[in-house]
C-alpha cells in the first residue's frame, strides 16, 4: 500500500501551535491603514453642498434644504468611500470600526443627524434669522 505524500506535512503541523485568532476571546486581527469602516459624519463641518448625495451609489444620504445639511442611514452603506473623497470640508470620514452587527436595522449607530437634532438646528437657525432681522431694523432706525 502506498502512503499519502501528505503524511509528513500533517505530522509536522500537529506539533505546531494553532494559527487561528480565537475571536472574541482575543482581540480581532488589526485593520490596515486607510481601512474603510463605519462612516462618521461631522454635522458642524457640513456646508450642505450635496456632493455626497450625488456620488453615493447606495442612496445613504438625504439632503435637508431647510437646514442645509444631510441625514444619513449607514445601514445601506457599501463602504466605497466616494463620499469621503468628494466632501470639500472633510465632514465625512471612514473609521476603523467594523463590528457593526445589530438586531435593529435602524439602530442609533447607523443614523446620523436624528429628528430631534434637526428640529434643534431648525430652531437655532430661526432664532439667528430673527436676531439678524432685528439688528437690521435697529440699524435702519
Ligand atoms: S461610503 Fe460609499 S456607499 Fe457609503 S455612504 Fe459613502 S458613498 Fe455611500
Ligand atoms: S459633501 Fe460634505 S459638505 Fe457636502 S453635503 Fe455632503 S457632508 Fe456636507
Amino acid at each position: 500500500m502506498r502512503l499519502s505524500p501528505l503524511i509528513p506535512t500533517v505530522l509536522r503541523n500537529l506539533a505546531k501551535k494553532p494559527a487561528t485568532n480565537l475571536f472574541p476571546k482575543m482581540e480581532p486581527v488589526p485593520v490596515p491603514e486607510n481601512f474603510r469602516g463605519r462612516l462618521i459624519y461631522d454635522v458642524d463641518k457640513c456646508v450642505g453642498c450635496r456632493m455626497c448625495v450625488t456620488v453615493c451609489p447606495a442612496g445613504v444620504f438625504v439632503y435637508l434644504p431647510e437646514v442645509r445639511k444631510v441625514t444619513l442611514w449607514t445601514g445601506r452603506c457599501v463602504f466605497c468611500s466616494q463620499c469621503v473623497d468628494v466632501c470639500p470640508t472633510n465632514a465625512l470620514k471612514m473609521s476603523d470600526e467594523f463590528l457593526l452587527a445589530s438586531y435593529d436595522k435602524y439602530d442609533e449607530k447607523f443614523i446620523w443627524f436624528k429628528e430631534e437634532e434637526i428640529e434643534e438646528l431648525k430652531k437655532k437657525l430661526e432664532e439667528q434669522k430673527k436676531a439678524k432681522e432685528a439688528a437690521k431694523k435697529a440699524e435702519n432706525k
